[in-house]
């Protein structure tokens, strides 16, 4: 088994689907919903590997073997009966749109086809292709004659559709009736982390399966398995990893340590008792100007780890959780200079900030109002004195 079935037996979702397995009930459409990095994609991934592999009974669950022509296939996301539609770029006008990938640019076709290749190798990779906003209708057409034909291979067809929220209308309405008129053996999982921006027609049709965020000792001890990285750093970064798998791998490209340096300047910039807002500005503005939302929610979580570290300093708790324990010093110093400070207050706003990033609102403005709120807390307690 792999390290990723491993972590996907951790959700409760895995066992119920296996049971529904195990009693030959599966259903007909499903839909797979929980925050960024939960392992949705990667659950149906290995739901419809684990059914149609050739040396597995329902009994022994959803580990497929791994060996088999069948699993092979779908380890290369190339199974006849595992069907993928995701969103991809819009097409030159005027070209003819039968499958997902026409009517693309070549290096169009060999940036989802690298994608892909990698998703299959890891399917908790995050899939980023260029230009891709929604999932079009051709794309759905093409799926649906795909699960028409008479299937090759024995076994049971699966179409999964990743990140379904971003289907435009016309694809919604498409796939509507596919989900009206149901082949007796296809099942349609669809996944989404914005459960509320799917269509009630839709959802109404599917049985739900939540997933939850991962424990960050599970991440942490993932991580350390599968990227050769020493213990310190693996929980470092899955505490910065907010129980998301994806968040996790993003973060190993990440110069953590000079990001953290970015992220205290920012907040020292805030938390200066006069004339804070020039500085703060010129910041937000800049962060802005990079207008890389991932980047800029990084930096909040290590700002958030600061002051959970913080507030175990503040409250004499044990060290041994201090995650930035190579700043001792620089933590103890801020601790003496905000010790009054609610910092499990300050770590609530900066939720809020995430939010509003999460809702596109622009980088420069959810900072500025972050840097507003801070300035509250920390100076509240100050103030009352
Ligand atoms: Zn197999």
């Amino acid at each position: 088994m792999t390290p990723q079935e491993r972590m996907l037996h951790t959700q409760r979702a895995t066992a119920l689907l296996q049971s529904a397995w195990q009693e030959g009930r599966i259903a007909h459409a499903y839909c797979f919903h929980g925050p960024h990095g939960s392992g949705k994609q990667a659950l149906s991934m290995l739901f419809a590997a684990s059914v149609n592999c050739e040396n597995i009974a329902s009994n022994k669950g959803l580990w497929p073997c791994g060996e088999c022509k069948s699993c092979k296939q779908a380890r290369s996301l190339q199974h006849p009966n595992i069907t993928y539609v995701f969103p991809t770029p819009a097409p030159k006008s005027g070209t003819n749109q039968s499958t997902m990938l026409s009517g693309l640019t070549d290096i169009q076709v060999e940036n989802i086809r690298n994608e892909m290749h990698k998703k299959g190798q890891d399917p908790f990779y995050h899939m980023s292709i260029d230009g891709a906003r929604a999932i079009r209708v051709a794309s759905i057409r093409a799926a649906k004659r795909g699960a028409s034909m008479s299937a090759s291979q024995s076994g049971r067809r699966f179409l999964l559709v990743f990140e379904a929220d971003k289907m435009n209308q016309e694809a919604a309405n498409a796939f509507l009736k596919t989900l009206e008129e149901p082949g007796a053996e296809l099942t349609i999982i669809l996944t989404t982390a914005r459960k509320d921006m799917m269509l009630d027609t839709i959802m109404s049709r599917c049985q739900q399966v939540q997933l939850h965020p991962f424990d960050e000792e599970q991440i942490a001890a993932y991580m350390q398995h599968t990227q050769q990285i020493d213990e310190e750093r693996a929980t470092f970064i899955a505490r910065l990893s907010k129980g998301s798998i994806s968040q996790a791998t993003a973060l190993l490209d990440e110069d953590v340590n000079g990001l953290r340096e970015e992220a205290l300047n920012w907040m020292r910039q805030c938390l200066r008792p006069r004339s804070y807002a020039p500085e703060v500005t010129k910041l937000n503005e800049l962060f802005g100007r990079q207008r890389d939302v991932a980047r800029t929610k990084n930096l909040l979580a290590l700002l958030q780890v600061w002051l959970r570290d913080a507030l175990i300093i503040q409250q004499e708790g044990n060290r041994d959780h201090v995650v930035n324990i190579d700043q001792e010093q620089a933590l103890e110093r801020f601790v003496g200079a905000f010790g009054q400070a609610n910092f499990s207050e300050a770590i609530r706003v900066i939720d809020e900030a995430v939010d509003y990033l999460n809702g596109n609102v622009q980088i420069a403005v959810a900072l500025t109002r972050l840097a507003i709120r801070l300035r509250r807390v920390f100076f509240a307690q100050t103030r009352e004195q």
